[in-house]
């Protein structure tokens, strides 16, 4: 756990974060390991809120395109002089092209393939069928179905957590059936996904990423 530590005057510790980030202020006098054990006691409030404020508000590498996300995941960038790959959660790009160009570049490829797959697999279980799949760089949708059930994606969505990326594939075949946002519509997403709401609760926070790139 990455942490800023500041002395306080205060009695007890506390927790701040702010920005993604923690910071720990103690009270002169506090050992490393009564640290340790208070941050041990608090680890998932801390998880939940460091996760919240990162995506309610994107982190400076982010937004200069230093880090990027895949399935939710940061993914930090280094500039090199070879061409664009990706291994081990970083991402190499050439140095002679500017660096969202190329992050784009990569997203579409990995939603390319990722997302067609997806989709492909996620209509053999429902068994609701559509007739043409395409990438979107549209940034007002996540996702669209036509009358004649061609479903459109948003590249970005492979940025964020699987489970959403199913969540609008889920939305998108059950148009297939219903062409609408009706109760019916509604009942069939929640057939095969219980927790629709809170997922679109979730990916709200998100829509920062369609200004991003
Ligand atoms: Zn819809």
């Amino acid at each position: 756990m990455e942490y800023t530590l500041k002395k306080s005057k205060g009695k007890h510790i506390a927790l701040v974060i702010k920005d993604g980030k923690l910071t720990v202020r103690v009270p002169h006098g506090t050992t490393q390991s009564s640290i340790d054990q208070f941050i041990q006691q608090k680890i998932d409030w801390i998880n939940h809120n460091l996760e919240k404020t990162k995506l309610s508000n994107f982190s400076q590498h982010v937004l200069e395109y230093n880090q990027t996300f895949l399935n939710g995941n940061l993914v930090n960038i280094v500039a090199m002089d070879t061409g664009l790959e990706y291994k081990f959660g970083i991402l190499y790009i050439n140095k002679n092209y500017t660096t969202k160009s190329q992050i784009i570049r990569w997203a579409k490829d990995i939603a390319n393939n990722t997302l067609r797959m997806e989709l492909d697999r996620l209509s053999q279980f429902t068994g609701l069928n559509y007739t043409k799949f395409s990438l979107t760089s549209a940034r007002t949708k996540w996702g669209s179905c036509d009358t004649k059930n061609r479903i459109m994606l948003n590249f970005r969505l492979i940025m964020l957590p699987q489970i959403l990326q199913t969540y609008v594939i889920l939305h998108e075949l059950c148009h297939t059936k219903h062409h609408n946002h009706s109760t019916d519509f509604w009942k069939q997403v929640q057939s095969f996904c219980p927790n629709y709401k809170q997922l679109k609760q979730e990916i709200k926070k998100w829509s920062q990423i369609n200004k991003l790139y």
